[in-house]
């Protein structure tokens, strides 16, 4: 998919407290390239990437967390925690430098309503981002 593909969808896509499809990669109902995995969250690739290395990090348990914007004062531990797995990711991937990108609401061109972090490296970033 290109970046203006994920931008359509990112506009089309309603905020929500549905499941997602991030669940069911979680479930392993539909499969994903897992690269990490503990008991709070799972990494895995991004199907489609925007760097040579791309991954995503979610909570497991989504705990109302859809987006950003809305967290909570209980979402705290989670939020730290997957910004401290995007550091091991990164390292696991031998990345000399990378990118965390967390997308929030249609303005922010997010379209997984799940809470998630990028994980993005392999290549040199621009500023700013688009
Ligand atoms: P965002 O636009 O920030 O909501 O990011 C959602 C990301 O999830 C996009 O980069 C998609 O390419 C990615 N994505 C959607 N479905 C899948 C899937 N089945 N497996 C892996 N990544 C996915």
């Amino acid at each position: 998919a290109t970046s203006s593909d994920e931008k359509a969808a990112a506009l089309s896509t309603a905020p929500s407290d549905s499941p997602t499809i991030f669940d069911k990669i979680i479930s392993k109902e539909i499969p994903s390239n897992i690269v990490y995995e503990d008991e709070k969250a799972l990494a895995f690739r991004d199907i489609s990437p925007q760097a040579p290395t791309h991954i995503i990090i979610i909570p497991k348990v989504k705990d109302g967390l859809t987006r950003l914007s809305t967290a909570e004062e209980r979402h705290v531990e989670i939020l730290g925690h997957l910004l401290y797995v995007a550091k091991l990711v990164a390292k696991q991937e031998s990345l000399d430098g990378f990118r965390i990108v967390i997308n929030d609401g249609p303005l922010g061109c997010q379209s997984v309503y799940h809470l998630h972090v990028h994980l993005l490296g392999g290549r040199q970033m621009n500023w700013p981002p688009g």
